[in-house]
């Protein structure tokens, strides 16, 4: 998305633009796709986007008129064995009285958290050049040395300043898997934003899937002049006097251009397609010391089953099969330790043709069922053999979406007998269709120790650009538009 938007905003400020894509389809991680009539989507949830700068550039570009959004009433539900709690969406008031119910005894806990995100959301708006006001100024520098000791600060320890209820504690951090780390490693500012970007805005969803999106961007890139190539996969980018001075993609072809954009995750851009020899060291070990995100299954499924019977309809469900602690669950997984279909799991669910009945055919729904993390490793490799993903790749990911089903059966019993299509997306899936290394999800992790975040598109390479969520802090679809909007702002001189 990250390169799209830039393209669009470049390409509309008149300047010759010329996108290389390796997929057959634009959007990398925003993308949808068909079988048998069902449509199935990659992201769950957009936030963000009716708000601040990126609403009135989006808006500029007709987007939130050529596509179909719903509002969703409910962000989440966080479900736990004999507990779930559900956080109403665009409104923090609404989640906060759901926490003081939901624990009678913590209200003052949950009253202070439920402030510093309100306080966190208000002074990041205030930032928005659209919003700045001297109030709005002197509110953020007043806020700048809580921001500060948050971000070093982790989300376990800063909850755990306030109480020693480690139920509390757990359902606070059910949403760690959308950060890509568990609350101990993750930055307490981090978990804080999101909360105020989940729970305090409005959650939309575009009713065709989020294909819509990317397509629309494309389009606005060709219709305004722009070129496009599809299955076109860039192998280098070309220096020249420690400049970024054009491409060459893998069948040899090379392009010149006054600036190259990369939305290649961040080690790749550097390390593989700019190469060591032209970084500076102090950089190059920066780059070294880049953690990229964990990668994840996806199984997407089309079902006969009448779903609306069921308490579902939510922009995603955080089912937690037992209440063990998100960090040991996360440690154990990334260090293959972890048997699916032994050991407890967490799962992220969206029956995504409730929240739009374009996505599956009359009467049929459509869900989809997300695991993070897990190890490349898993069971030998997912069972391919030299590289090639063959009939025991195949049969190993039919049995793995069998495992995955029989636990969401817990939830919507009937589920095993009713499955017309199930796909199901494995790291080395992602990895193949978004060009991320080993299938990350996030590109780098935010953590307390992550000493290369992303702040900035600008790169030490003369003329070389970063977008996307490369370019902007954050994972998501709108941080991606932010980096895109970001670095066409920074070429043009804006
Ligand atoms: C399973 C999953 C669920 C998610 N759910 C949500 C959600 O609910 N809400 C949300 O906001 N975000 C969600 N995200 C995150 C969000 O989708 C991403 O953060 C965002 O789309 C990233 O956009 P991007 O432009 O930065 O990069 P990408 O989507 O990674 O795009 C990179 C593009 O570059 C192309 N490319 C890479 N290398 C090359 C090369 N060498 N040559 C040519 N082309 C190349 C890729 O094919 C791709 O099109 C989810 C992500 C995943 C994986």
């Amino acid at each position: 998305m990250g390169g799209l938007l830039s393209s669009t905003l470049l390409v509309k400020e008149g300047k010759k633009v010329l996108l290389l894509e390796q997929h057959r389809i634009p959007g990398g991680y925003c993308t949808s796709y068909k079988r048998d009539g069902f449509i199935f989507n990659i992201p769950s949830v957009l936030t963000g986007l009716l708000e601040g700068e990126i609403y009135r550039v989006l808006s500029d570009l007709g987007l939130f008129n050529a596509i179909e959004w719903v509002k969703l009433e409910n962000f989440a539900k966080f479900v736990y064995p004999d507990f779930e709690i559900v956080m109403p969406a665009n409104d923090l008031a609404g989640c906060r009285e759901a926490f003081r119910t939901a624990f009678p005894s913590e209200k003052k806990v949950v009253d202070k958290v439920f402030s510093d995100i309100g306080h966190l959301k208000k002074s990041l708006s205030s930032l928005e050049p659209s919003g700045r006001s001297l109030r709005g100024m002197i509110s953020f520098l007043t806020a700048i040395p809580k921001l500060i000791s948050l971000s070093g600060r982790s989300y376990y320890d800063y909850l755990k300043a306030f109480t020693s209820n480690e139920r509390l504690i757990t359902v606070l951090s059910s949403l760690w898997g959308y950060a890509g780390l568990p609350s101990k490693r993750l930055p307490a500012l981090l978990l804080l934003m999101m909360y105020g970007e989940c729970c305090g805005k409005e959650i939309l969803f575009p009713k065709e899937g989020y294909q819509a999106l990317s397509d629309i961007l494309a389009k606005k890139v060709i219709d305004l002049g722009g070129e496009i190539r599809y299955k076109t996969a860039v192998s280098k980018i070309l220096i020249e006097d420690n400049k970024a001075v054009g491409v060459e993609t893998t069948t040899g072809d090379q392009f010149y251009a006054e600036a190259v954009i990369s939305n290649a995750d961040t080690k790749k851009t550097f390390l593989e397609l700019v190469g060591r020899q032209h970084l500076p060291p102090k950089f190059a070990l920066r780059v070294d010391a880049h953690t990229p995100s964990a990668s994840g299954i996806f199984l997407h499924i089309g079902t006969t089953l009448d779903l609306p019977q069921f308490d579902l309809k939510y922009g995603t469900i955080f089912y937690h099969e037992s209440w063990e602690d998100s960090n040991m669950f996360y440690d154990k997984a990334v260090r293959n330790e972890i048997d699916f279909e032994k050991d407890d799991i967490v799962l992220g669910l969206q029956v995504s043709s409730l929240l739009s009945d374009r996505l599956a055919p009359k009467g049929m729904n459509t869900l989809h069922i997300a695991v993070y993390p897990i190890s490349l490793k898993y069971k030998n490799s997912f069972h391919i053999k030299n590289g090639v993903r063959g009939d025991e790749y195949k049969a190993f990911k039919d049995q793995l979406a069998d495992t995955l089903i029989g636990k969401v059966e817990k939830l919507i019993p009937g589920l095993s007998k009713s499955i017309l299509v199930k796909e199901l997306s494995t790291p080395y899936t992602f990895e193949r269709y978004t060009g991320a290394t080993g299938g990350a999800w996030y590109d780098g992790v935010f953590s307390t120790s992550q000493k290369f975040q992303r702040p900035s598109c600008k790169t030490p390479v003369e003329n070389l650009y970063l977008t996307g969520t490369k370019a902007y802090g954050g994972a998501g679809m709108s941080c991606a538009l932010m980096g895109g909007m970001k670095t066409s702002k920074t070429i043009l001189g804006k």
